[in-house]
């Protein structure tokens, strides 16, 4: 078994833990890293030998702006990205562990990984993102999988370059795990290569103290912090410097932001505000907790055109009890009434929402209420899930008496639910023009492109890939259920 240098262990114990009162903001010193590799000769011959790297992110948008980081880390040593794992002298599997599936997934992708390794003795494998925040998993994968040879936790990304300087230096012998648990602070000024050249997430808080039973990210993601509005302010004009047409404001919930700063003043609302002031075409915002959206927010989303109208809200379920079990801080009356002040003005904003079903021992009327739910919100879309437990939460250790057949047919029965006040939805936008941002070739179909109205629903029309990252009027031709097709007209 190879040697593992241990720089940081997880821990749940201290990964709960909210006792700051003050979050420090750290700037980060690219340079000083660089110069490590830069002043070893050795070790920049091997980066001009081994200059490739390669990232696979799965799960959620902070999973995803992580890897802009990351990617930015990597190519500050002067490597390129590729985008065939074969190709690459260094591979990142940047992991979840929101469903069990996302953990399963990625089991199978370092299993693929090992012929690799094989062939290639310099190859690195770096495995990073929330999985490896738990410690049993993390003690599994070291186990069993002897040929990662870094391991790093999503607090620890902006020392991903002195791993890599650690690995490397003691000539691929020992492996570098670092992982912390801890309340975090504000890493500002990591190098970053963002995905795209027009659509950019912008983080204006990290981590989460709400402790659903049901979610681990309070626990890997650390104590909920939130940036200085200059800085965000800074990063939103740099962005429309450089071109881009959407922001993306993103949190785990948004709407605690600012709650955690010395100036009062300064909420999500204001900021939202502040953000959408900005001569950007669009601004968007993921995700809100219902308890905490504010009528200030409403407003400010129906003063200002270029915020989309596209509210993402999860409910997770429509029982009280069962809310109470998730430790959600919200009733189901209260939730219909914040949608109620929500359409009433904005009246063209599209609702969607997560919902989770088979909670432990949910009953059959528990679930009929969260039918009765989608039934007086009538949401435009939705992301719904079968409940899975996570190691390290509170709801893992409840007894479950429903069957996964049960969890199965309720399944079933809420999209068939959800899928029947979508056409009411779209129905409304056949044969309108719409502004269409468009993101990529369509996957269907080569001659098409694909892009977002303001709703967040998906157009498909006939274009080429110049049209990628441009704002385009699209005649809505035919609903599609989860997306339209249409045509463009200028
Ligand atoms: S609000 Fe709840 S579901 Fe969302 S990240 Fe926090 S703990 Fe998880």
């Amino acid at each position: 078994m190879r040697e593992v240098m241990y720089l940081s262990k997880p821990s749940f114990i201290e990964a709960i833990k909210r006792n700051q009162t003050n979050i420090d903001t750290i700037h980060y010193n690219n340079e000083t890293f660089v110069s490590l590799f830069l002043n070893n000769p050795t070790l920049k011959e091997r980066l001009i030998k081994n200059n490739s790297f390669y990232i696979k992110t799965h799960g959620c948008q902070a999973n995803i702006r992580d890897e802009e980081s990351i990617a930015g880390l990597l190519a500050s040593l002067g490597l390129k990205r590729v985008e065939k794992i074969e190709e690459a002298s260094i591979i990142v599997i940047n992991t979840c562990s929101v469903r069990e599936n996302a953990n399963n997934k990625v089991y199978a992708e370092i299993g693929n990984i090992k012929r690799l390794k094989e062939k290639n003795k310099d190859l690195v494998l770096i495995l990073c993102g929330c999985m490896v925040e738990t410690k049993d998993t993390l003690n599994n994968l070291i186990t069993k999988y002897p040929y990662i040879d870094i391991i790093f936790g999503t607090h620890n990304i902006d020392n991903l370059l002195n791993l890599l300087y650690l690995y490397m230096e003691n000539n691929n012998k020992k492996r570098i795990v670092d992982v912390s648990s801890k309340e975090g602070e504000i890493v500002e000024d990591i190098p970053t290569r963002r995905n795209n050249s027009y659509s950019a997430y912008v983080n204006i808080t990290f981590g989460c103290d709400k402790f659903c039973t049901y979610c681990i990210v309070p626990q890997t993601r650390g104590k909920e912090r939130s940036r200085d509005k200059e800085d965000i302010l800074k990063e939103c004009k740099l962005l429309l410097s450089l071109g881009y047409k959407e922001i993306i404001l993103l949190g785990q919930n948004v709407d605690s932001y600012g709650k955690d700063l010395k100036d009062k003043n300064i909420t999500f609302a204001s900021l939202l505000d502040s953000v959408a002031s900005l001569p950007i075409k669009r601004v968007r915002f993921l995700t809100s907790y219902p308890s905490e959206f504010s009528d200030e927010v409403i407003d400010v989303i129906a003063k200002h055109d270029n915020i989309m109208k596209y509210i993402h809200l999860p409910v997770q379920s429509g029982s009280n009890s069962v809310l109470k079990r998730m430790a959600r801080r919200y009733t189901k009356e209260e939730y219909l009434a914040l949608v109620d002040r929500i359409k009433a003005k904005i009246p063209d904003v599209a609702l969607s929402t997560d919902i989770i079903v088979g909670f432990p021992n949910e009953s059959e009327e528990e679930f009929l209420d969260t039918l009765d739910l989608i039934k007086k919100v009538k949401y435009a879309s939705a992301f719904t899930f079968i409940y899975s437990p996570r190691e390290g939460t509170a709801a893992a250790k409840l007894d479950d008496k429903i069957s996964d057949k049960e969890k199965v047919e309720r399944f079933k029965r809420l999209t068939d639910e959800l899928e029947k006040y979508y056409p009411l939805y779209n129905a409304s936008f056949i044969n309108k023009v719409e502004e269409v941002l468009v993101t990529s070739v369509s996957k269907k179909d080569k001659n098409k492109v694909s892009g977002v109205m303001f709703n967040n629903k998906i157009v498909n029309f006939n274009g080429d890939p110049s049209l990628i990252g441009k704002i385009v009027k699209v005649k809505i031709l035919e609903d599609k259920l989860y997306s339209f097709n249409g045509e463009m007209v200028e």
